[in-house]
């Protein structure tokens, strides 16, 4: 990486200088580099060309740590998307034909150049998203593992053979490729919710449209750019970026597109299940949590307050597996308040490329809106904060990590995704009653529960209404492993063996009169 010199921090914009100066002229000098190496791009990608929008519209994208523009990128909307729609479909008839070790290849290429650009994409997502600059190097880990673990997975697609009713028959199910998908992904995991969509579909035969987030779209480009080196031909993967209703509305309309693929808002994914029965395309929805974290009587103290703790602020507490709601049992509830709030005070905050630094900005002013308001209501409704419960000093949408306690059920704090630093204490006194605070809501995607009772552990996560159940674990996510919700938090699972199924088509073909000579 190339590093500027001070040169470049001599006109730094006044706002700036509320943060400490070396890390906001840090800051502009990766931007910098970063620009100049081989992996930035900033227009889209349709049919292997990189490409503006066709008037010229353009987006920022903004550093949400400094508030500083880092690129512009294209505001794109259905005409682009119908010719993305178009390259990908041309692209489907040779790409679907091709072998499935030929498609391994290209795929296992383009984790390699993943992982050998792990450094500038950490950076690009830190720059662009604001999460700390390990967690970023974290998820290009995680996100690369989807691709390596799907180019596996492409040579392991195998049909069946069933024992036929008559004798002059033979049945058989082939498994085949959807066709051309759309996929829409958030802002929170700029490269793995993508890589986790991206791969499995162009392992089984698929071609992509992807909408990155207008948020993040520096990181979707930069990955598309490496499977342009990798050898992906060009219109496998397309990515348009600009007006997501537009977009969205392109993808849904076009019969040429099989399937959507989202994750993101339970509200947008909603939208898209509507609008997907118009041309009954397949659809799979990856979308809001509520997660509950249990912590039983009798947990051991350190493990569930360790677990919480991760589960909580991973993300500056923007992810949909985070931990919403912290259920404590009374006997142990004064204990766990304590050891959890000393944890959470020492949580440094600050721009995401500092040392030590784990709690980065919100991803913007609105999220930090949300955030105050939820806090609000909870303090109106009897709620006590133990620890945070403002802006942070350091001022733009950073926020300081927050306990709030006595929180209840009716609260907005227990009802929606606050996405944000904010831990939210409730508590109960019986198993019946925690299982009953958990699975009241509309969402199930991931809880966790802290217990040493291994018949408990069974009762409970039996009883839990969720996807994905965490205990004595607060980051359970996993390439190997199969994620996705129940209820409002969506439909199908990502990752693993069973990933695979959402981009393949089941054929039954019934061979007859076998005994004609
Ligand atoms: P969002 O507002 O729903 O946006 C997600 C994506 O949808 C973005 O690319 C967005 O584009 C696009 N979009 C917005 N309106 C659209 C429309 N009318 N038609 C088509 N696309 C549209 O969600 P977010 O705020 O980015 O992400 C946070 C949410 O995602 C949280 O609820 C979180 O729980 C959920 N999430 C779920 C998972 C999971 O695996 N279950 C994982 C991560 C996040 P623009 O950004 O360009 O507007």
């Amino acid at each position: 990486m190339r590093v500027a010199g001070l040169a470049r921090c001599k006109n730094l914009p006044s706002h700036l200088l509320r943060m400490h100066l070396p890390s906001a002229c840090r800051q502009m000098s990766i931007a910098a580099g970063l620009k100049n190496s081989s992996i930035f791009r900033s227009q889209g990608l349709i049919g292997g060309k990189w490409i503006g929008a066709h008037d010229g519209k353009t987006i920022q994208v903004n550093n949400p740590a400094t508030g500083e523009i880092i690129a512009d990128v294209p505001f794109m909307g259905r005409r682009e998307t119908n010719d993305a729609i178009s390259s990908a479909y041309n692209a489907f008839n040779s790409w679907s034909k091709q072998t499935a070790a030929e498609r391994s290849k290209c795929l296992r290429k383009w984790y390699d150049l993943i992982m050998s650009h792990k450094e500038e994409l950490g950076q690009l997502i830190t720059l662009e998203q604001g999460k700390p600059l390990k967690e970023a190097l974290g998820e290009v880990s995680y996100g690369a593992s989807f691709i390596e673990f799907f180019a596996e997975e492409a040579k392991r697609v195998y049909g069946d053979i069933i024992p036929a009713t008559l004798a002059d028959r033979r049945l058989f199910v082939l498994k085949q490729p959807v066709g051309v998908v759309g996929a829409i992904t958030p802002w929170n995991f700029p490269l793995a919710m993508i890589t986790r969509k991206v791969g499995p579909a162009l392992a089984c035969g698929c071609t992509v449209v992807v909408k990155p987030s207008e948020l993040t779209p520096l990181t979707a480009l930069a990955a598309a750019e490496l499977a342009l080196q990798a050898g992906i031909p060009p219109g496998v993967l397309n990515v348009v970026m600009g007006n997501a209703p537009d977009i969205g509305d392109a993808l849904l309309a076009s019969p040429q597109v099989r399937k959507i693929t989202f994750t993101g808002s339970t509200a947008v994914g909603k939208k898209l299940m509507a609008g997907a029965a118009g041309t009954v395309k397949r659809i799979s929805l990856e979308l809001g949590g509520n997660a509950p974290c249990i912590v039983f009587d009798d947990a051991d103290l350190d493990v569930a307050v360790k677990g919480a703790l991760a589960a909580k602020f991973r993300n500056s507490g923007q992810t949909c597996v985070c931990a919403n709601r912290i259920i404590v049992q009374e006997g142990i509830y004064e204990k766990f308040a304590e050891a959890f709030s000393k944890a959470v005070q020492n949580l440094l905050v600050g721009d995401g490329f500092s040392e030590g630094v784990v709690q980065g900005p919100l991803i913007n002013e609105a999220a930090v809106q949300k955030v105050e308001s939820f806090i609000q209501d909870a303090i109106s409704k009897g709620a006590k904060v133990l620890l945070g419960g403002k802006r942070h000093s350091l001022g733009m949408t950073f926020y300081e990590p927050t306990v709030v306690a006595d929180v209840k059920s009716e609260m907005l704090l227990a009802r929606e995704e606050v996405f944000g630093p904010v831990a939210p204490l409730l508590r109960f006194k019986t198993e019946e009653e925690a299982i009953c605070i958990a699975n009241d809501t509309n969402a199930g995607l991931a809880a966790y529960i802290f217990t040493n009772n291994v018949q408990r552990t069974w009762r409970v996560l039996e009883a839990l209404e969720y996807g994905l159940v965490g205990v004595n674990e607060g980051i359970i996510s996993t390439e190997v492993a199969p994620f996705g919700g129940v209820k409002h938090s969506g439909l199908g699972r990502e990752g693993s063996k069973y990933g695979m199924d959402e981009y393949l088509e089941l054929k039954y073909v019934c061979l007859g009169d076998m005994n004609r000579k």
